[in-house]
């Protein structure tokens, strides 16, 4: 039997099960529930467990150099870190080249890098996608949400993580679809899903190809 890893009691009034980012799982339980009501439904829950930390733990180990900074991402693809006598961070046949100068807060160099790469390309790639679906956003900022790709208020200003171009050009051109398709409906329903699909038809398998890269949201976090 699985056991969970973590068991966290507070005043709620029910049980939920948790299965993290980084494969722990944890029970959050009413205050003075019984031990054996919580064993129990754990028992129950094995089999989804189990399919969770199957799926965690392959994306683990597939981005286990990314996740441990050893590699970097850009648009999908790996990239190894190279120190040089150089004066920018620039890129060069999949290697990302850094500055002597950063040595001692390469992370923090690199955060800043990405940043702006991210509303250099981010803001060419909408500009192109709107005038496409003919739609028009009232201005792109860059964020660094812990659990958005990216937002779309009322009054038409979008933002996108960062971090969306970590992530294959599809996936990037999705988020952005996504959130222009806001412009039109403030919502998830069926009228919302019905308009991204139009545009983009091969959403529902970019959606879960989006979702293997959950863990990029906490990249960089404390950096
Ligand atoms: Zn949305």
């Amino acid at each position: 039997m699985i056991t969970p890893d973590y068991i966290e009691r507070s005043n709620r009034k029910t049980l939920s099960l948790t299965v993290m980012k980084d494969g722990n799982v944890v029970v959050k339980a009413p205050l003075k529930m019984s031990d054996e009501i919580i064993n129990n439904f754990v028992l129950e829950k094995q089999n989804w467990i189990k399919e969770k930390l199957a799926f965690v733990n392959q994306m683990l180990s597939k981005y286990d150099d990314i996740a441990n900074y050893k590699k970097f991402l850009l648009y999908g693809n790996r990239y190894s870190l190279l120190i040089a006598d150089v004066k920018k961070i620039e890129t060069n046949d999949f290697k990302i080249v850094i500055p002597k100068k950063y040595e001692g807060n390469i992370l923090g160099a690199l955060k800043s890098w990405y940043k702006q790469v991210a509303k250099h390309v981010l803001s060419d790639r909408l500009k192109y996608i709107q005038e496409k679906l003919k739609l028009k956003s009232n201005s792109m900022r860059i964020s660094d949400q812990a659990k958005r790709w990216g937002t779309c208020n009322s009054s038409g200003a979008i933002s996108f993580n960062w971090r969306v171009i970590l992530m294959p050009p599809a996936i990037i051109d999705y988020v952005i679809v996504h959130e222009l398709c806001h412009l039109v409906e403030m919502n998830h329903s069926k009228k919302f899903w019905d308009l991204v699909y139009r545009f983009l038809p091969n959403a529902p398998k970019i959606k879960k190809d989006l979702k293997e890269f959950g863990f990029l949201l906490d990249l960089f976090r404390k950096v």
